[in-house]
C-alpha cells in the first residue's frame, strides 16, 4: 500500500520508505550555534516526515578530538529538546566493521595503496593523479594510504535545497582516500559504511559537505546501495567567511537562553517565527517548527553569524 505524505514541501514522496535521519557530529569541541543549526535541521526534517532520528559520534579522529566533548555534545541537545530515537552509535567502536568493509573492497581490487606525500601531490596541481595505482603493496613505502580507485566517479546529484550541484570532472573522478596513512579510517568511507548499515533514508547537514557528496554517493554505488536523500542547510560563517567552528573560537552556547538560541536558529534556517514563540515551552517550539517546517524560505547562501 502507497502511504500518503502529508509533509507539504516534501520533494521526495515518490519514496515510500520510512524516513530515518541522522545528526553525526565530530566531538572536535562543545556544540556551537552552526551545529546547533545542522542538529534543529535535521530533527525537523525527521519529525516533519514522522520520521526517526538518530544520533552518531562521529569519534574517529583521536588527534581532532577534545576530552569530554561527546558527553556535552549528547547533554547539550537533550537540553536544547533534541531526543533522539535510538542508542546513540559510536564509530570508536566499529573498527572491526570498518576493517572487514575494507577487507572486502581491497579483495575486488577497488582500493590501493599509495605512498606518496601531500609535497607530491601538491606539486603536481593538488588533485590526485592516480600515482601508485600499479604498485604492488610490497613496494611500498610504510605507512601508505588505501585509496579508492574510482572507476565511476559522479560528478553531480539533486539536493532538496540546491537542486542539481555539479563538481569539476578531475575532483569527481580523484581515487580518494579510505584510509590515512596514520591509520585512521577516512570520514568518508566511514560516513558512507554507517549511513548505509542504519539504514539512513535521508542525510541533511550543512552546506560544507555539499562537494564530497558526490565522493560519499560514488561509494554508495560502488556498494550497489541505494541513494540516500541529501539536503545541505545553510551554514553558520564568521565575518571573514570561515565556517563556525571551534578553532574560530565559535562561542559555546548559552544554555540559559535556549529558546532565545532555538529561534534564532529557526530564523537562520528561513523558518517562520512568531511572537508566541516567547511563550512556548521548548517542546511545544519544537512541535510546532516541525509542523511547520518548509524548504521554501531557506536560504541556499552561507550566512554570517556573530556567534
Ligand atoms: N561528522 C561530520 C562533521 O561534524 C559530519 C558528517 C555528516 O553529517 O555527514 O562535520
Ligand atoms: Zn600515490
Amino acid at each position: 500500500m502507497l502511504s500518503f505524505c502529508p509533509f507539504p514541501v516534501c520533494m521526495s514522496c515518490s519514496h515510500h520508505t520510512p524516513y530515518r535521519g541522522r545528526f553525526a557530529p565530530s566531538p572536535s569541541g562543545d556544540l556551537h550555534f552552526g551545529s546547533l543549526v545542522a542538529a534543529l535541521g535535521s530533527y525537523l526534517d525527521a519529525r516533519a516526515h514522522q520520521g526517526q532520528w538518530l544520533v552518531r559520534m562521529e569519534d574517529i579522529d583521536p588527534p581532532r578530538e577534545v576530552a569530554g566533548a561527546s558527553v556535552s555534545i549528547l547533554n547539550t541537545l537533550e537540553q536544547f529538546g533534541l531526543c533522539w530515537d535510538e542508542p546513540v552509535v559510536y564509530q570508536s567502536q566499529r573498527h572491526e566493521f570498518y576493517r572487514d568493509s575494507l577487507a572486502s573492497i581491497s579483495a575486488n581490487h577497488a582500493c590501493y595503496g599509495c605512498d606518496c606525500t601531500r609535497k607530491m601531490i601538491m606539486q603536481g596541481g593538488g588533485l590526485y593523479q592516480s600515482h601508485c595505482v600499479d604498485k604492488a603493496v610490497e613496494s611500498l613505502a610504510n605507512p601508505h594510504s588505501i585509496r579508492f580507485n574510482n572507476q565511476q566517479g559522479l560528478d553531480h546529484f539533486d539536493d532538496r535545497l540546491h537542486g542539481r550541484v555539479t563538481v569539476a570532472q578531475d575532483f569527481a573522478q580523484e581515487d580518494f582516500i579510505l584510509k590515512r596513512k596514520d591509520g585512521l579510517y577516512a570520514y568518508q568511507l566511514v560516513v558512507v559504511l554507517d549511513d548505509i548499515d542504519q539504514k539512513i533514508t535521508d542525510i541533511v547537514r550543512g552546506s560544507d559537505l555539499l562537494e564530497v557528496t558526490t565522493r560519499q554517493m560514488t561509494l554508495y554505488q560502488y556498494l550497489e546501495q541505494p541513494f540516500a536523500r541529501y539536503l545541505h542547510l545553510p551554514l553558520a560563517v564568521t565575518d571573514n567567511g570561515l565556517k563556525l567552528s571551534k578553532q574560530n573560537h565559535a562561542k559555546a552556547l548559552d544554555l540559559q537562553n535556549k529558546r532565545g538560541l532555538l529561534i534564532d536558529a529557526l530564523s537562520f534556517l528561513g523558518q517562520k517565527v512568531t511572537h508566541e514563540y516567547q511563550d512556548f515551552t521548548i517542546e511545544q517550539l519544537l512541535e510546532f517548527a516541525a509542523k511547520n517546517w518548509s524548504l521554501k524560505t531557506m536560504s541556499k547562501q552561507a550566512q554570517i553569524i556573530s556567534y
